[in-house]
């Protein structure tokens, strides 16, 4: 049982989301934001004053750190290298400028009130999962910003549990490798990384929410665009002459399921959704995207969408409807049961701590589906924030310390199950 210090994932935590890291939409460069060099640099010198010796800061804003095994040469290769990985930035969907964290001690339940902002609470009737803290802090924004446990806490459980590790040399581990990343949150987390560089055999991420979770699916994707060409002229004597985009339009997106749209689905049901259009009379455009998690049901969502296509391009003749669309990303599903140790010892690792594991599966896609599909198989497991990119944004204490043991377990089974 690893002990518990209480005082060291905290503090860590607070001294990260006071710095302003928040990522940009829509910028060619890597990082899209400089900023995001601040806390790299410190997370370089904490690394350094751990004895992390191999660090680097790579141009592109990239963390990467080797910690090198404690176990003896011979038994040291048969245990796969191990790395972990957390994001640095913060969503652009809410300010992360200026944050003030607050700590809520010892929660009673009912409603935690945010100091800056009297509007806002945040309430276990929203966030149910709220109540099983009850007896834990709980650290919260004031309200103006968000708080950046998403995915700060990620970073301060990866660094915590190091620096337990460094002190501890008890507990054994083989090779670990740790990457913190930028711009995650603008869908461009490991572009910059070269991940066969990194030489290790499984990654695991540590940016799931609620306590216990362990994720190893995403969805299936497809998306594209649907043009079509009108005919304009004068509306007085357009009698058999006009053919107006406009109305071709609306009868293709009737044809996209509303009883499969994201408005109507969770869990594991995929949907259709159209999100983008523009219309005149003379040409209009629709983009919509595909997604399920199952990779058959991907395809008939693919198929429906092209006969529907057809079958109105057959009713207007003199339209000309043109359809492109493609598959974007796989579930990392299918990489990851290739290797099913991946999950068995993560969820050992967890359940070690004296907690349930949450199975879950990710609506949308992660750092861990791209580095799955790179050769690298990463499942996500919780850091503990909970309300991701909002102002109600919390992180229990607790959560983040649970993080924590299950980065040292985790490291701990795979030397225990390779030797045995
Ligand atoms: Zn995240």
């Amino acid at each position: 049982m690893v002990s518990l210090m209480p005082s060291k994932v905290l503090e860590r935590f607070l001294r990260y989301v006071t710095i302003h890291t928040t990522s940009k939409e829509d910028e060619e460069s890597i990082p899209s934001t400089k900023r995001q060099f601040d806390l790299a640099k410190i997370l370089v010198e904490e690394l350094k004053d751990l004895g992390v010796a191999e660090v680097t800061l790579t141009d592109k804003c990239y963390v990467i750190a080797r910690i090198p095994s404690n176990l003896s040469p011979e038994t040291s290769k048969k245990v796969p290298v191990i790395c972990f990985l957390a994001h640095m930035d913060t969503s652009p969907e809410e300010s992360g400028e200026n944050v003030k964290p607050q700590i809520v001690k010892n929660y009673q339940g009912g409603d935690i009130k945010l100091s800056g902002n009297p509007n806002l609470i945040i309430s276990p009737q929203e966030t149910p999962s709220l109540l099983k803290f009850i007896g834990s802090d709980i650290v919260t924004s004031d309200g103006t910003t968000l708080l950046g446990g998403d995915n700060k806490a990620g970073v301060a459980a990866i660094m915590t549990a190091l620096a337990r590790m460094k002190a501890d040399p008890s507990l054994k581990h083989g090779t670990i490798k740790v990457v913190f990343t930028p711009d995650e949150e603008v869908g461009h987390g490991i572009d910059g990384l070269d991940v066969d560089s990194l030489k290790a055999d499984f990654g695991y991420t540590i940016d799931g929410d609620e306590m216990g979770v362990l994720e190893s699916e995403t969805f299936n994707a497809a998306g594209g665009e649907i043009q079509i060409a009108g005919f304009n002229c004068h509306p007085g004597y357009a009698k058999d002459k006009m053919i107006n985009a406009i109305r071709i339009l609306a009868d293709i997106i009737q044809n996209f399921p509303i009883n499969e749209s994201p408005e109507t689905t969770e869990n594991r049901e995929g949907y259709y959704h159209p999100y983008e259009s523009s219309a005149s009379v003379n040409k209009a455009k629709l983009k919509f995207i595909l997604r399920d998690f199952d990779y058959d049901k991907l395809k008939i969502k693919i198929n429906k969408v092209e006969e529907f296509t057809n079958d109105i391009q057959q009713k207007y003749k003199h339209s000309t409807i043109e359809l492109s669309l493609k598959e974007s990303y796989k579930n990392m599903r299918y990489k990851i049961d290739e290797v099913p140790n991946v999950m068995l010892y993560a969820e050992e690792a967890i359940q070690r701590t004296g907690i349930p594991v949450i199975k879950k599966a990710i609506r949308g896609g992660t750092d861990g589906a791209r580095l799955s599909y790179r050769g690298l198989p990463t499942p996500n497991i919780f850091c503990g924030a909970m309300n991701f990119h909002s102002k109600k944004e919390y992180v229990p204490v607790l959560a983040m310390e649970k993080s924590v043991e299950t980065i040292i377990n985790l490291v701990q089974i795979y030397v225990e199950k390779n030797l045995e």
